[in-house]
């Protein structure tokens, strides 16, 4: 079985002391390969470095993350840029709107989001969609450039059966992550990734963050990291009724096709 982790936050301080051992963990439990998240200036020249140094295992996207938001400009946009041009760099993003947290504000935000959706346009490559109670103004600022952008996750979907509509309506694809295994808040999942085609459905732990609450035992520390894919993989399966062997390929299949990935 081959997994792909398509969000993991590997240049996370929490993994500075074992990487090379996390590494090693997920490749243990069948994860081939994984995109390491870029979720700022620096954090996306950070998963560039960590993508060069195991060419055709990882691969970075480039973005700011809404909350970072505040903090996008012309360099952070130049830098993006140059970034986007490079082979490891896989996907734009992690770009969205997250009205949740607002730990940028709201205007900055959709500033920051509607030029990396030009540089999305630009480069061609597919986005990588982080949205938190902001559906309506997400949509609003992807209908505005439909037709020059490519492919689009909406990465850790966490919505309704709504907003899970309106996304296959346009063909994005769907990042399930750990939080289906929350049995206070991720319970309706469930029965949502029922209806996600197999061409559309992607794994991602979001590592560090989102233990999945079902992995026993619980581990002593909080700490998510990829090896935990196999056991997300095995519980969506459960969900849709089929065999973790047929999940983990088709989603490994479409994951490869989304970031164009080599295939090991
Ligand atoms: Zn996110």
């Amino acid at each position: 079985m081959q997994l792909i982790d398509i969000g993991a936050n590997l240049t996370h301080e929490s993994f500075r002391h074992d990487f090379d051992q996390v590494l090693a963990r997920a490749q243990a439990h069948g994860i081939a390969q994984l995109v390491v998240t870029g979720a700022s200036a620096q954090g996306s020249r950070d998963a560039y470095a960590v993508a060069l140094a195991h060419r055709g295992v990882l691969f970075a996207t480039a973005g700011v993350h809404p909350h970072h938001a505040g903090d996008f400009d012309a360099d952070s946009e130049a830098l993006l840029r140059e970034l986007h041009a490079l082979p490891e760099v896989v996907a734009v993003g992690e770009t969205g709107l997250d009205y949740h947290r607002d730990f940028s504000p709201r205007d900055a935000q959709r500033f920051a989001f509607e030029r990396q959706l030009e540089l999305a346009a630009e480069c061609g490559k597919p986005l990588f969609l982080h949205q938190r109670d902001a559906h309506a103004d997400l949509l609003a600022c992807l209908d505005n450039v439909r037709g020059r952008i490519g492919r689009a996750v909406v990465h850790c979907f966490t919505g309704n059966e709504r907003e899970l509509a309106d996304y296959l309506d346009r063909d994005f694809y769907i990042g399930i992550t750990g939080w289906i295994c929350d049995e206070r808040r991720g319970q309706h999942l469930r029965e949502l990734v029922q209806r996600i085609p197999a061409d559309r459905l992607l794994l991602e732990t979001d590592a560090p963050y989102l233990l999945p609450r079902t992995v026993k035992p619980a581990p002593s520390h909080r700490r998510n990291e990829p090896m935990y894919l196999a056991h997300i993989c095995a519980e969506v399966a459960r969900d849709r009724g089929e065999e973790a062997a047929v999940t983990a390929a088709n989603s490994t299949a479409a994951a490869r096709a989304f970031f164009a990935l080599p295939p090991l």
